[in-house]
């Protein structure tokens, strides 16, 4: 049980759950083993998890999405975590919320299409040469008349071969530092526009991450995402939300999905005449787990609650973002010593949820670049990251 839900929202919980459970859960090895997720398989999730209102239910209900407060996203998004991410993408969707900031034109476009599962599409920051240092970026877009021309490279980008569409960050104004970063939406298929091979990853199989290349890709003015010069500044607002849901809420998921397997095998497993769970040291580390994953959800919703009565929380995000990863990764190294070699061996799902959960805490911002957001604030004066009644 977690504090303060309604009725109504483990409702939510318990539907979304049967249908990851029933629909998605039998799915996992076959992906797994394969590297794919069949075309037919893909559609019928997509059509199922439509059909029950569960696509895009972050996006606002007037622009046709199911409209969930910050809260019942992350209560969702937890569940999400007990399954693979790559279901949950063709499943539910993926549609970031930096979207929303487009004109009508636009929403027409590429937001509504998107929210409908008509089209898919990636955020594409990172560069060979800028990751945690997202304004160090060398992908340039050059006036042209009405429209732009677009020159560079992006690395590493989430699910590239299955995206329709690109949002891409690209310096507009070489002397403005960080203020001359915009943001565009690129069509695959434009003219120049080239994406790599899959660049092989630890875990994540089901997908594909990619290189893309822009050679004097020509671009309409409508490709222009939010001011000019406003990208980063964009990508600050929009991503929060979207972090706390996608990383924290299912790596707190996934713990809990690999706690409820290590004590089902604590049970389970006999040595020395008793089951192993009888032994007190490894009771330890089923606490520490629990310990750990309860903690890290009361500050998720803590988190998720202050988003909706509107609150700056960018630097508790930050603060979820470790705690949540950090404890996935500690919950499934436990997981895989509890199981002994069986969980280091391919039979069991264990060794995959130990790959997948270590990029937890490398993308969508670096445990160290989150704590220097931390520390930056504590040091400028923000008491209330850690004392109740400071403001
Ligand atoms: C599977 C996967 C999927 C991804 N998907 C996407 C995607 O869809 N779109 C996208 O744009 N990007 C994506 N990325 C890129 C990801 O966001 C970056 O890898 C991440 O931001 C880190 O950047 P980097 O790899 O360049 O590491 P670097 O920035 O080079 O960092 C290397 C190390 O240095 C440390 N470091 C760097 N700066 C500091 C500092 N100031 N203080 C302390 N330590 C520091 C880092 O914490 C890290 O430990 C993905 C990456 C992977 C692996």
């Amino acid at each position: 049980m977690a504090a303060g839900l309604t009725n109504e929202q483990y409702l939510l919980i318990s539907t979304v759950r049967r249908f990851i459970d029933n629909e998605l859960r039998p799915l996992e090895d076959a992906v797994e083993k394969t590297g794919i997720l069949p075309t037919a398989d893909a559609k019928r999730i997509f059509e199922r998890s439509r059909d029950l209102g569960f696509y895009a239910m972050n996006i606002a209900e007037h622009h046709g999405g199911g409209g969930l407060s910050a809260l019942d996203w992350v209560l969702v998004e937890e569940q999400f975590g007990h399954t693979t991410d790559i279901l949950i993408r063709r499943a539910f969707g993926n549609v970031y919320e930096i979207l929303l900031s487009g004109t009508p034109e636009q929403h027409a476009r590429w937001l509504t299409p998107s929210v409908k599962g008509e089209r898919t599409f990636s955020v594409a920051f990172t560069e060979p040469g800028a990751g945690s240092d997202a304004a160090s970026i060398k992908t340039t877009a050059r006036r042209d008349g009405d429209g732009w021309v677009l020159s560079g490279q992006k690395t590493f980008i989430s699910d590239a071969h299955y995206s329709d569409f690109f949002v891409v960050t690209a310096v507009t104004n070489s002397s403005a530092g960080a203020r001359g970063i915009s943001t565009f939406i690129i069509d695959k298929g434009l003219e120049g526009f080239t994406i790599g091979p899959d660049q092989l990853m630890m875990g994540l199989r089901g997908t594909t991450h990619a290189e893309l290349f822009f050679d004097d890709v020509k671009l309409g003015a409508e490709a222009l995402l939010g001011p000019e010069g406003g990208g980063l500044k964009l990508a600050l607002q929009t991503l929060g939300r979207i972090r706390l849901a996608q990383i924290c809420a299912r790596a707190i998921g996934k713990a809990t999905h690999v706690l409820d397997m290590t004590i089902e095998h604590a049970r389970q497993r006999k040595q020395f005449g008793q089951s192993i769970g009888e032994f007190q040291m490894v009771q330890q580390m089923l606490a520490d787990s629990a310990m750990e994953i309860n903690s890290a959800r009361l500050t998720l919703h803590d988190t998720a609650r202050m988003i909706d009565k509107g609150n700056d929380v960018r630097e508790e995000i930050s603060m979820v973002k470790v705690q949540a990863s950090e404890t996935l990764g500690r919950v499934v190294d436990r997981a895989v010593q509890v199981f002994g070699g069986s969980g280091y061996a391919k039979d069991l799902s264990i060794e995959r949820y130990y790959r997948d959960a270590r990029i937890c805490r490398i993308y969508d911002g670096t445990s160290e670049i989150h704590r220097s957001v931390i520390g930056q604030a504590l040091l400028k004066g923000s008491p209330h990251l850690y004392d109740m009644v400071a403001q």
